[in-house]
């Protein structure tokens, strides 16, 4: 019963990074891929796009964590680089589940 924390943050990707500090999603490779600032900030697609939103759509996005101003290639949040450190992980989990670790029963020579 004591173990719901540990086995909680089992599933997830090491290091504090893995969440979009605005959703608290995990980061994904679609709507919460991780956005990386020239702050070196990372927020999800998502977030950084209502930001973008309400901040009028205009050539940077402000940083809600350290007001640094990024600017945005062409005014779109979709065209700032990813965080490749998160996006690599984010792959590799992806093709490998979980189970193909422990669950071969034997491989053949
Ligand atoms: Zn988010
Ligand atoms: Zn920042």
């Amino acid at each position: 019963m004591e173990n719901m924390a540990e086995a909680l943050s089992a599933g997830g990707i090491h290091g504090e990074e893995s969440e979009c500090k605005i959703c608290y999603n995990y980061f994904d490779l679609e709507r919460h891929s991780p956005k990386l600032l020239s702050c070196s900030h990372t927020f999800c697609l998502e977030c950084l796009e209502t930001l973008h939103f309400r901040e009028g759509r205009g050539w940077r996005i402000v940083c809600p964590v350290c007001r640094h101003r990024t600017p945005l290639p062409e005014r779109r949040v979709r065209n700032l680089p990813d965080n490749t450190a998160l996006t690599e992980e984010l792959s590799h989990k992806k093709r490998e589940p979980e189970d193909s670790l422990n669950g071969i029963p034997g491989q053949s020579p």
